[in-house]
Formats: C-alpha cells, structure tokens, sequence
C-alpha cells in the first residue's frame, strides 16, 4: 500500500524557490483507488512521482509496503520500485519495434528465465482483459490510441505490483476511448487488488472514482 504523508515540494529557479506542494498526505490501500485532479501546472505528476520513488520531497515521507523508497540507495531503489509499482503515462511509451505481447514482457526479461512461460501466460492473460487478445503480434503503430494505452496498462501490471500510478492515462485520448480506458483501470484495480492512484484534469475521469482529491494552491484538499 501507499503512504504519502505530509508531503511538500520546492522547486529551486534562478528567481528564487517555487512552492509547488505543501503538506500533502493520503494513503490508498491495496484495492483502493483515488484520482487527483487540477489544473495543468498545480503539481499533480509531482505528487505521483513523489509517490512512487521517483522525485524526492523536500520535506515529508512516503511509503510503499511499508519502505522508504528514498532511503535506498538508487540502484536498490529501481528495482524495488521495478517490483513495487505500475506505471501507466500519457503516452504509452510502448517500444515500437516489439509485438504488443513482447512490449507487455519488456518488464521481467531482468527476471530468471525459468519465470519467462508464467510470464507468457500472464501477460497473455492481461492483454485478454485489456481486451487485446487477437492483438499479441502487432506493433504498437498497428493500434488505435486506446489500444495502446490498454497495452500499456496491461505491461504495467505485468510484475504483479502493488501500486498502480496513472498520470493523464487518458489525457491523449477522444472521449469515448477515455471513458474505457478509466471503466477498465476501475475495474482492473478492483480484480487485481492492486492500489490504484490517477491524475487527471478530467472532471469526467475523475468522476468514475469515489475517493477524488484536487491540488489547489499546493495544497491537496479531499473532494468526493
Ligand atoms: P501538473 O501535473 O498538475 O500539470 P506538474 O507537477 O507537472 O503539474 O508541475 C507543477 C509545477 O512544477 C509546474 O509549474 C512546473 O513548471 C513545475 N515543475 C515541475 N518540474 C519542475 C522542475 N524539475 N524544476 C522546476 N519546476 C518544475
């Protein structure tokens, strides 16, 4: 699970230190899922990269299944986060020059290689669910936008993580592919128990979830 307490963030500038979060907590449980919202520029990918190891706080902590992320060294950081936490970004990020199911195994090939047919089976499992079964040997440039921001959930779930962070997953997508892409990543957070927190400016997104917090003035305020 995941803990974000009393987060604050200054960003330095040669004008001087910029304020972008101030005392941010919240906690999601595995099962759970949140979505933050507000407007460009208000700090919410700061948040989640704060949340997931990759952007230390100024001041504050944060938790993911009860370790510190920022007091491992940054070799024993990468792969505990490796293991730890999903991510899914606005752009799919997908290798273009792998199929969609090798593109969803690019995350265990650091794996011991007598995993790599219950990897098999596991990523083709995810891909049935993100709805992409009669798509494993295509290339990404073969796909709809949607298509591949659903393969790009299913590699993020590949190595069973306990924290799922989505920033704008949906945030390139027309309306009618945002709408399953955020029903699908409500539903996969429920099946996979995974904990599950999203940043969108969609209010329409955002509304698919019950437990909704806004960043305002760098402070996150609690808005379901
Ligand atoms: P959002 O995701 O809500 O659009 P961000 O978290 O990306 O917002 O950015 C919040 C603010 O922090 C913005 O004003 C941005 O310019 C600033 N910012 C982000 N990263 C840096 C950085 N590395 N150095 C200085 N300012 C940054």
């Amino acid at each position: 699970m995941l803990v974000v307490s009393h987060v604050s963030k200054d960003y330095e500038s040669p004008q001087g230190s910029i304020a972008i979060l101030n005392d941010a907590s919240l906690a999601v449980a595995r099962g759970e899922a949140a979505a933050i919202m507000g407007p460009s520029g208000s700090g919410k990918s700061t948040l989640l990269y704060i949340a997931g190891g990759l952007e230390r706080p100024t001041t504050g902590t944060v938790l993911l299944n009860d370790i510190n992320p920022y007091t491992l060294n940054d070799d024993d950081a990468a792969v505990f986060r490796g293991v730890t936490v999903g991510f899914v970004f606005q752009d799919h990020c997908l290798l273009p020059q792998l199929t969609v199911l090798e593109n969803v195994l690019a995350p265990t090939l650091i794996d011991d290689p007598s995993q790599a047919r219950a990897h098999v089976d596991h990523a083709r499992s995810l891909l049935a669910r993100v709805g992409l079964e009669h798509r494993l040997t295509h290339r990404p440039a073969q796909l709809s936008g949607g298509e591949k921001q659903r393969a790009a959930i299913a590699r993020a779930l590949i190595r069973r993580p306990t924290v799922l962070l989505c920033d704008e997953p949906t945030g390139n997508l027309d309306e009618h592919n945002a709408d399953m892409v955020a029903d699908l990543l409500v539903s996969l957070h429920s099946s996979t128990s995974v904990a599950l927190l999203l940043v969108t400016h969609s209010s329409a997104v955002a509304g698919r979830f019950a437990r909704r917090y806004t960043i305002t003035n760098g402070r996150l305020v609690n808005a379901s």
